[in-house]
């Protein structure tokens, strides 16, 4: 017996806006200090009177056109009436019967709708007999998207997710950090053995990693085809993720469905959306970028890497910019990935801002030229930080260019072996990879600067006489 799994995702994400979306306060949930980025507005304080936030409108209509959705031309804020200690109003202004945004698609998946809405206050209840409430965060910008239920596995949701955490971070809309808070998921989840219909959904709430948001999908998928495989059924309800024993828990069983009593906000003005309001994308989306790095044959896991560190993309982006040969764009990238995270690793306090774009591009055409190899170009990296020289300059300073002048290494192979007789002697008794040892002394003797398949060559042919 088959079955089909059907899953939903509900994601929310913080904007980053200067203020919060119905007043004044600075938008800084992370704040350190509880209840300071308040106003008489987001505590709801009886007479005031909310304003829209533009620029948080401007950033979902934004992200709308990154989506390919279908932008409403009427839209408006409506009241989601309910109670709870976080929500001071008694009500939190969202959005019902006219989204800013329908359809779109990303990473292959269909998108029901998007709204904007204001996040609540933040509730601590793990301090004993007492909750306690920040409002710091209430009233900050929270933007809901909604996809089709159209996926079929966890593997594709967690791919969803990140696929989204990337666009967020890309367009500047959200930080998006899962840890933080600052994008939530939440999955619908239903099981049935009749692939034309959707079994009884379960709602998984708070997955604020996509290692949750795959294996609370993975958990489900199962638990939920074992009761109906005993003849169970799957009951209605919301359940939360143990991320520590790895199992979903029942939280909440649903009875009825909740009824908000949805109203339009009387207190906001209706909007009309034109076109010429509707911000322009002013930076490379994730897809672009793809095919544009695909084209300078980089390899996939490393195209991924670039694309999703904010610091490395927009160096390599200016790099690509300068132009760059495909055997430049793969040393570039390798020396990136692999170096240069390493020294800011080490050195938090560097900055790959302080590279100069000119500098790193000398650096590589002279490793694709052979004047330096790879080990000099690594010590060399350490000194573009805040250099007011170019490497060449550096380097030939520092003796360090490339020696395959081979009248100039003759010198150096004649004095190598006259010092290891021992190891000569190895050799010609048929023991071949010695001279591995040979070419490394060579190399001590130069520091690092020898070409070394130039010094292999002169040992080679010095040791046949
Ligand atoms: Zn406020």
């Amino acid at each position: 017996m088959s079955y089909t799994a059907t899953i939903g995702l509900e994601v929310h994400a913080e904007l980053k806006t200067a203020s919060k979306m119905f007043c004044g306060c600075k938008n800084d949930p992370h704040h350190g200090e509880p209840n300071t980025l308040t106003c008489p507005i987001c505590l709801a304080h009886p007479g005031t009177l909310p304003v829209a936030n533009e620029e948080a409108i401007k950033k979902v209509l934004l992200f709308g056109k990154a989506v390919s959705a279908t932008t409403a031309t009427f839209s408006e804020f409506d009241r989601k009436n309910y109670f709870y200690p976080d929500i001071p109003k008694a009500y939190q202004i969202s959005q019902y019967a006219y989204p800013f945004l329908q359809g779109g698609n990303l990473a292959a998946v269909e998108l029901t709708r998007v709204h904007l809405e204001e996040d609540t206050a933040r509730s601590q209840h793990d301090k004993g007999d007492y909750s306690i409430v920040d409002f710091n965060r209430a009233g900050v910008p929270l933007m809901e998207l909604v996809t089709e239920p159209v996926i079929h596995d966890a593997k594709t949701a967690g791919d969803f997710a990140r696929e989204l955490q990337l666009l967020l971070r890309t367009l500047g809309i959200s930080d998006a950090n899962m840890e933080k808070g600052e994008m939530r998921v939440e999955a619908n989840i239903s099981v049935s053995k009749d692939a034309d219909k959707f079994g009884t959904k379960v709602e998984v709430k708070n997955l604020n990693s996509f290692k949750s948001v795959e294996g609370a999908i993975e958990f489900e998928i199962a638990r939920q085809t074992k009761l109906i495989e005993e003849g169970g059924e799957v009951v209605q309800e919301t359940r939360g993720w143990d991320e520590v024993k790895l199992k979903t828990f029942t939280q909440r069983v649903k009875e009825t469905a909740k009824d908000y009593r949805y109203f339009p906000d009387p207190d906001l003005p209706k909007m009309k959306i034109t076109e010429s309001l509707l911000p322009e994308i002013m930076v490379k989306l994730p897809n672009e970028k793809r095919v544009l790095y695909q084209n300078l044959g980089l390899p996939r896991e490393a195209i991924e890497i670039l694309i999703s560190s904010s610091t490395l993309d927009p160096f390599f982006a200016e790099l690509v910019e300068i132009g760059l040969t495909e055997e430049e764009a793969s040393l570039a990238s390798n020396y990136l990935i692999s170096d240069v995270t390493a020294i800011l690793t080490i050195n938090p306090s560097l900055d790959i801002k302080s590279i100069k774009i000119e500098h790193f591009k000398e650096l590589i055409s002279m490793l694709v030229t052979k004047e330096i190899n790879s080990r000099i170009a690594k010590d060399l990296l350490v000194e573009l930080f805040d250099a007011t020289e170019g490497p060449k300059d550096i380097a030939q300073k520092k003796g360090l260019m490339q020696v395959s002048d081979e009248r100039s290494l003759i010198s150096v192979v004649e004095s190598v072996l006259e010092r290891n007789p021992a190891v000569v002697a190895e050799y010609k008794a048929g023991k071949e990879a010695v001279i591995q040892f040979l070419v490394g002394q060579g190399m001590k003797e130069t520091r690092g600067t020898a070409n070394p398949a130039t010094l292999l060559k002169l040992f080679i042919e010095a040791l046949k006489n």
